[in-house]
Order: structure tokens, then C-alpha cells, then sequence
């Protein structure tokens, strides 16, 4: 069954011809076969009860020239003749009897009367072996049975030799096979319309999916996928409305992406052309003022420059995770410490103690500059959000399997309901700030892909006004992710 629907369909066949074809099969052939085989087990029925009776009679007969003396009397016994005529008329066969010196006593087509009849059933049956044998290809049967002795019942005097023709019997049986082959094929007809009801019936789920799909395929993703009439077209219909899910966040945050990229963009590109129109306008402006507003001009190119190379770095690390890692042996500890040695002077600027503790010496694989970047983005944070004579602390730790960096800080803190948007791109709590120390908003959104490319996790714990604690957790050993899944 298997072979035959792939044979379906690499011929190109539709779902509706297959399930068409499997249940006329399924229907009909048992129906074939037990047709065929009621046929011929009807056919050996007919014949083995024709056989029976052949014998029936010639026992009949037998046991009555027993009685009479059929054979040894002179004058034969004119009733007795005109029955075995009789008998072999009503089975168009002919009847003969064979005497004891093997000549023929009797022949109901009076051809045969004292010739000899020797052949091997007859030195059988005068052996005192009946038989009964059917000439298949003749279509008849031939029956000899022994005549015994009148006096002591034993002796055999003669014996009988019957045949008769089962031609009227095999006519019938062609007449019921013309009526089964009739049958058969209205079945077949009435069995093939129920066929491609059933499969139109059972498939249309299956179409209203395909519509469905189509939609989606056109664009529109808004297209609800709901067929719920059979248990397998309502759980493929809700994995794709999932996947379909997925993807209109994925679009809807495309959007949102694109947006606010442009807004990002356009603010320093704005309070550039109000600097410069401003300076235009002013027509005896001093040259302190110039330079003044030129120097603000200058920090919005970098701010939209900033701004650039953090998208760039995002937009990088957003392709396949894997091929953009370089990965080595690190000794974290010294990493940690050229991280802090960088951002010495900027924490001294806000005069906040910057302290590193670390609990033992961690080797691991890692991307060394992207893991630098990462901690330096939550150390810079922790910096930039805290306030005056803050301290930040970075800890290390590891056991077996992770290593652990945590960046705790004295600083502004982060409202709880913010706690949950603060891996967002742009996502920043308090914007003028943000922007006062010269972040993007892009900076946690970085951090956290290093770390998912190091197929670890990121987790932020705050108290408003008392400070926030940012924990990452690394394998010691990376495994990309295409080994890992092998
Ligand atoms: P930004 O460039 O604005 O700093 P980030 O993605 O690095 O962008 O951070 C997003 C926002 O999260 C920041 O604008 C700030 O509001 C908040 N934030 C990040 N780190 C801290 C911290 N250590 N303490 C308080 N707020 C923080």
C-alpha cells in the first residue's frame, strides 16, 4: 500500500485522487475476492454433489441387478433397461455394463453390445475398486461400480460404467459469473462516487488550510488559520498559526525597529540644522559663541556616529551567532582587569570607587573582545547611573561547568516595570540622562547578544534609588550551537 501511493504521487496525483484510489481498493478487492472464491467454491459444490449422485444411482442400479440377476438371466429385465435409459437421458451421459469375460452387456447407445471393454478402472473395479473420476477438460464425470453375485452377494459379476456430462452444470455457473461480474461492476461504479464524496468530504479541511496558507503567502498576516474539523488539520492549523504569531512579531518589531532607528537618527541630525540655522541667523555672533555651537555640533556628529557603530555591531551580531565568534582560552581574570584599568579614569571623573573581587583564577573559551565589550557596556552603566561618591563592584566566580561576572553599583536604580524592557533596543528609563552621558539606548541590547552568543544568560536585579546588580552567567567550554544540536 505504502509503494503504491508513492507511485500516486510521483505521478503528480492530488491528496483527493490518492484517498480516492486506497478506498475504492480497500472496498473492492475483498469484494473481488470473495466473489471469485464463493464462485468456485460454488462451482466444486455443484460438481461434488453431481458425482454423489452419479454414484447414487449406479449403486441403485447395481444393487438392483444384484437382486434380480440382471446379469446371468438370458431375457434382460426390460424395466430395469429402460431406467438406467432414463438415468443416462436425464444426465446426458451414456451407461454401459461390462460382464465378466469383459464384454459389454448393455450400452445405452446401443453401439457397443458384445464388444470388449477393458481398461484400467475396469480391471479396478472387478479388482473391488469403485471410482469416481472427472475429465475436466471433456466436462463429464465417469463413475464405475461392481455388480455382484445374486447368490452369495460377493462375487463380482459385472460392473458398471456411467458417465454423464456436467455441461448443463457449467453453463449455470457462467450465468451466475455474468451476473457477479454485473454486480461487481455496479459496486464498483456506486463504490467509486462514495470514493470522491468521502475524499472531497475528508480532504476539505485539508483545502480550506491550503486557502489559508495561500493568504499568508500572499502577505497577509493577519490571515487567521483556524480548522479545527478533524484532531490532525486542528494541530497543524495551530503550529502554523503559532509560527504565523512569530512572525507578526517579529514583523511588528521590524517596524518598531525601523522606526525607532529613524527617530534615533534624526534627533542629532536635528539639533545640528537648529545650531547651524541659528548661527545663520545671528549676524554679528562672536567667535566664542561659534565655536561654542560648533563644538555642540561636533558632539551630535558623534552622538549620531555612536549611534551608527552600535547598530552596525548589532546588526552583525544579529547573523548566523556561530561564524562571528572567534573563540579562545581566556584568562577572565586579567580580561576583567584591563576593562576596569580603561574605565578607571571615567569613574574617578564621577567620583565612584570602581573595585574588582574575584574568588579564583577563570580560564574559559571565550570571544575576548565581545566578552570585553559586554562588560565594559554594564560597568559603564553602572558608572554612568550612580551617583555622587557611588561605588561599583565587579565580582567573579566560577564553578565546574559557568563562570559568574557580576556588576553591582551604588546607583540611580531602575523602576520595576522597566526592569522587564531594559534588554530592549532604544529602551531607556530616563531619556535625558541617557542622553546627558551620551548612551544610545543600544548598549544593554549589545550586551545581551554577547552573552546569548556565548549561549549564556543575563539577568538584572534593582531597589530605585538603592542600586542595580546585573549577573552573567557563561560555559566555561563553548559548544557551537550546530555541534551541540548534533
Ligand atoms: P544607554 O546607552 O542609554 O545607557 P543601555 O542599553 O546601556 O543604553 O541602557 C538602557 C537603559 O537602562 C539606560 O538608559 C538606563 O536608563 C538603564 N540602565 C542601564 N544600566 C543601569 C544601571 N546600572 N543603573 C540604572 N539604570 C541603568
Amino acid at each position: 500500500m505504502g509503494k503504491l501511493v508513492k507511485t500516486l504521487r510521483a505521478r503528480g496525483l492530488s491528496m483527493m485522487a490518492v484517498a480516492a484510489c486506497i478506498i475504492i481498493l480497500a472496498a473492492v478487492v475483498p469484494l473481488f475476492l470473495q466473489t471469485a472464491i464463493m464462485l468456485q467454491s460454488f462451482n466444486q459444490a455443484q460438481l461434488d454433489a453431481r458425482s454423489i449422485e452419479i454414484q447414487n444411482q449406479c449403486m441403485i442400479l447395481s444393487n438392483q441387478m444384484t437382486r434380480t440377476g440382471y446379469l446371468s438371466s438370458e431375457q434382460k429385465n426390460n424395466s430395469l433397461s429402460s431406467q438406467m435409459q432414463a438415468i443416462a437421458d436425464a444426465y446426458n451421459g451414456r451407461i454401459v455394463i461390462v460382464g465378466n469375460n469383459f464384454k459389454i452387456v448393455t450400452d445405452t447407445f446401443n453401439l457397443a453390445v458384445g464388444k470388449y471393454y477393458i481398461s484400467e478402472e475396469v480391471l479396478r473395479c472387478f479388482g473391488g475398486e469403485s471410482s469416481s473420476t472427472y475429465n475436466r477438460e471433456m466436462q463429464y464425470f465417469a463413475n464405475t461400480t461392481p455388480v455382484y453375485d445374486t447368490v452369495d452377494g460377493k462375487t463380482i459379476q459385472g460392473v458398471i460404467v456411467a458417465t454423464a456430462s456436467t455441461e448443463n452444470l457449467i453453463s449455470l455457473t457462467d450465468r451466475i459469473e455474468g451476473s457477479a461480474s454485473l454486480f461487481l461492476a455496479c459496486m464498483l461504479a456506486v463504490v467509486a462516487i462514495f470514493a470522491v464524496l468521502a475524499a472531497h468530504l475528508m480532504l476539505r479541511p485539508v483545502k480550506r488550510l491550503q486557502q489559508a496558507f495561500d493568504r499568508v503567502a500572499r502577505g497577509d498576516l493577519d490571515a487567521d488559520i483556524m480548522v479545527d474539523t478533524y484532531g490532525e488539520t486542528k494541530q497543524l492549523a495551530q503550529a502554523v498559526q503559532k509560527s504565523l504569531n512569530k512572525l507578526r512579531a517579529v514583523d511588528q518589531s521590524r517596524q518598531e525597529f525601523v522606526s525607532n532607528v529613524s527617530h534615533e537618527l534624526k534627533t542629532p541630525i536635528t539639533s545640528i540644522r537648529v545650531l547651524a540655522d541659528s548661527l545663520m541667523n545671528m549676524d554679528d555672533a562672536p567667535v566664542e559663541l561659534y565655536r561654542e555651537f560648533m563644538q555642540d555640533i561636533s558632539d551630535e556628529i558623534d552622538r549620531e556616529n555612536q549611534i551608527i557603530e552600535d547598530l552596525l555591531l548589532l546588526v552583525k551580531m544579529d547573523k548566523s551567532a556561530d561564524s562571528q565568534m572567534t573563540v579562545a582560552q581566556t584568562n577572565i581574570n586579567e580580561e576583567l582587569e584591563l576593562v576596569l584599568k580603561r574605565l578607571r579614569p571615567i569613574a574617578k571623573k564621577g567620583n565612584v570607587e570602581l573595585t574588582f573581587e574575584s574568588f579564583r583564577e577563570v580560564t574559559a573559551d571565550v570571544d575576548r573582545m565581545k566578552l570585553s565589550l559586554a562588560v565594559t557596556n554594564l560597568v559603564e552603566n553602572a558608572i554612568k547611573y550612580n551617583v555622587d561618591s557611588g561605588w561599583v563592584r565587579v565580582t567573579l566566580d566560577a564553578d565546574h561547568k559557568y563562570f559568574y561576572i557580576k556588576v553591582a553599583d551604588s546607583g540611580i536604580g531602575i523602576p520595576e516595570d522597566s526592569l522587564d524592557h531594559i534588554f530592549e533596543r532604544f529602551f531607556r528609563v530616563d531619556k535625558a540622562r541617557s542622553r546627558e552621558v551620551g548612551g544610545t539606548g543600544l548598549g544593554l541590547a549589545i550586551t545581551q547578544n554577547v552573552i546569548q552568543m556565548h549561549h549564556g544568560v543575563i539577568d538584572v536585579e534593582s531597589t530605585l534609588g538603592e542600586g542595580t546588580t546585573f549577573s552573567v552567567r557563561i560555559p566555561l567550554n563553548y559548544v557551537p550551537r550546530q555541534e551541540a544540536k548534533s
